[in-house]
């Protein structure tokens, strides 16, 4: 076994032997997967853009807004306090991504992750507009400074910072709404000092993962990618080279493989597909391209890298179906069934009712004994909702400005009210009462807390 078999996963394939950082050029793909891949580019990036502008009954169909405790997804409002549903649907996602990297790899990282998206199909296309294919590029940054350098560089760079300013302030109406957004930079930018510079700092640093960074982010840092050593296994299909055709390597010999290591130049990972599966492949299909284009080329059929499970390229047949993604579908289906059960029987309000801290009673000239109540109502619904408290477990008075009120559509109502009950009615010094939440004379929700006295 020779040094470099012994040395192949001592360290990443983009960092040399002292761990300093070789640069991938990588060649432009071009071939039928790549034009799939940069059709459903565009699909991706019109949703990211499009999401924020969407409404559903004037209500927003994605917000995400973590300061104000409240998300909506497709349509469907949750709390914070929706812990149950959230946990779910977090659950639920989380399997999904296990199932479908179980059955098919890395599919994700390279067709719809906003990295490499970003990365290949916005960054990587100003760069071959301005700078060229790899060989160029490769040769611009290796020539000394001079006119045609600065003016490439500048040019390049600028557009990256404009790009990456816009992919901030994409991101941010997706956290507070694209009319937020808009009424945010109408103001004077001393109006918003903070959100500015915040602003400025993640536009940094996207601008420093597309311009400088880049597949590093899948190949040291992202936590997923980083779990494909224990979800993939002989059944599935990713990006394969087929070492049974194409081995033994070489132009003189039997095996396919004519070993000219385009499926090398073409790979954004920088890393050699034929040494199989690879904690650095993202499924991107550069290299099942550059390899069809090679074996047309040399009378060959095409496919010697494809979509494959090893299991496919050992015995000459594959299925997406196996006991592991069937017991990982058959547990998804339950969670999924049990969260659209919760989701679709979830109270309409979410009602907290708590003694006000500090106060304990007071008793009254009438013989009645008072608490005061600090009151918290979310409307969940699209609809503006007028609301009524009764005390439900015994005859009393709520004393509440007006006591009914009207609360708009998935909006907060916080207020606090004293509650009376005669003395004679509480047989011990924390009685507990029952409260109930009535809209339009319909009880849609009931509270207990308790009520202390003498
Ligand atoms: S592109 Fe195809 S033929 Fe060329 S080295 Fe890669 S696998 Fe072999
Ligand atoms: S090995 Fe092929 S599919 Fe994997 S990242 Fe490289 S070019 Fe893309």
């Amino acid at each position: 076994m020779s040094k470099t078999d012994l040395s192949f996963r001592d360290r990443p394939i983009n960092l040399d032997e002292y761990g300093s950082r070789k640069w991938v050029y990588a060649k432009r793909p071009k071939g039928k997967w790549y034009t799939r891949r940069t059709i459903f580019s565009w699909f991706v990036l019109l949703f990211f853009i499009a999401v924020p502008f969407i409404r559903i009954n004037g209500n927003p169909f994605v917000l995400l807004d973590v300061a104000g405790r409240k998300f909506i997804i497709f349509g469907a409002i949750f709390w914070a306090h929706d812990t149950l549903i959230l946990a779910l649907l977090m659950l639920s996602f989380v399997l999904f991504i296990v199932l479908f990297t179980v059955t098919f790899g890395r599919l994700w990282c390279g067709w719809a992750c906003p990295q490499t998206i970003f990365l290949e199909m916005v960054f990587r296309k100003v760069e071959y507009l301005i700078e060229g294919d790899y060989r160029k590029r490769h040769k611009l940054d290796n020539a000394p400074w001079s006119l045609e350098k600065i003016l490439k560089k500048v040019t390049k760079h600028s557009l990256f910072i404009l790009i990456s300013v816009a992919i901030t302030n994409t991101f941010l109406m997706w956290f507070i709404g694209s009319e937020k957004w808009l009424a945010l930079i109408s103001e004077p930018i001393s109006s918003y000092s903070t959100g500015f510079i915040v602003m400025l700092g993640v536009s940094g640093f996207f601008y420093w993962v597309y311009s400088w960074f880049r597949e590093q982010i899948c190949t040291m840092v992202c936590p997923y990618g980083r779990m494909q050593g224990v979800l993939l296994d002989s059944k599935s299909i990713v990006v394969s080279y087929d070492y049974k055709r194409g081995e033994p390597r070489g132009a003189k010999t039997t095996g396919d493989c004519i070993d000219c290591r385009q499926c090398i130049s073409v790979c954004p990972t920088g890393i050699d597909i034929r040494n199989g599966t690879q904690l650095e492949c993202i499924n991107c299909t550069a290299c099942i391209d550059q390899c069809s284009s090679v074996m047309k080329a040399t009378g060959k059929e095409p496919g010697l890298i494809r979509f494959d499970s090893e299991q496919g390229i050992q015995h000459g047949h594959q299925s997406i179906w196996n006991p592991r993604n069937r017991a990982y579908s058959l547990v998804l289906l339950v969670l999924l069934s049990f969260f659209v059960y919760t989701l679709v029987s979830r109270p309409i309000i979410e009602t907290t009712i708590l003694r006000t801290p500090g106060l304990l009673y007071q008793e009254n000239e009438d013989q009645t004994i008072s608490n005061v109540y600090n009151l918290k109502i979310v409307n969940k619904t699209h609809e503006n909702l007028p609301l009524e408290i009764r005390l439900l477990s015994h005859e009393g008075e709520i004393q509440m400005a007006g006591n009914l009120m009207e609360i708009e559509d998935q909006a907060m109502f916080e207020s606090a009210f004293i509650l009376y009950i005669h003395g004679d009615l509480l047989s011990s010094d924390k009685t507990e009462v029952e409260f109930g939440i009535f809209s339009n004379n319909e009880l849609i929700e009931t509270y207990k807390n308790s009520f202390v006295s003498p």
